[in-house]
């Protein structure tokens, strides 16, 4: 099998996980093998070759998904952090949790007008993706794209994130 097909046997179910009922997708095992995490970083940016000046990662799987693409690409790197990580937040958005809310923060390091490539490792309800894709806006700079490597399509969050490219769909 290719890697990309292996690479999405490696994404583990866990059940119940954070909570009884949820159906958890665990990047873990993926993450650690270095032939299927290049073939899925590949394809995360394929679309958006040229397009792009930095490349977001949403806290936390996102962070390695951006570090691998950014070097990969030869550009920079910006942080999506959950609120009060930051020294120097520029900007917050808030959205909304099934129970809650939850806060996502980026330092002030983009140009007017930078083109960011946002990436995160699981597309659910899409509450966070739409809250980056805001967040990125309200710095002056322009969503790019948004890529995740595996969209629940059940949870309608393409609906919520508008176009978003997928590597796998379960
Ligand atoms: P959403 O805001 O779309 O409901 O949830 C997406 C966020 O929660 C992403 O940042 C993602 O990392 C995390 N997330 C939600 N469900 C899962 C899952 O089943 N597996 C993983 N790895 N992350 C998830």
């Amino acid at each position: 099998v290719d890697a990309l097909t292996r690479a999405e046997s490696l994404i583990a179910l866990t059940p119940d996980y954070p909570e009884p009922g949820v159906l958890f997708r665990d990047v873990s095992p993926l993450l650690a093998d270095g032939p299927a995490l290049r073939a899925v970083i590949e394809e995360l940016i394929r679309p958006f070759e040229g397009t792009y000046d930095i490349v977001a990662g949403i806290e936390a799987r996102g962070f390695l998904l951006a570090g691998y693409a950014a070097a990969l690409g030869g550009v920079g790197m910006l942080q999506i952090r959950k609120a009060g990580k930051l020294p120097r937040p520029a900007a917050a958005v808030s959205y909304e949790l099934e129970y809650g809310t939850a806060t996502i923060e980026a330092p002030g390091v983009l140009r007017e007008g930078e083109r960011v490539l946002l990436l995160d490792d699981v597309l659910a309800t899409g509450g966070t993706l739409a809250a980056a894709q805001s967040l990125v806006t309200e710095l002056g700079a322009v969503v790019a794209g948004s890529a995740v490597v595996l969209e629940l399509t059940d949870l309608g969050g393409r609906a919520v994130v508008g176009d978003v490219h997928t590597v796998f769909t379960a």
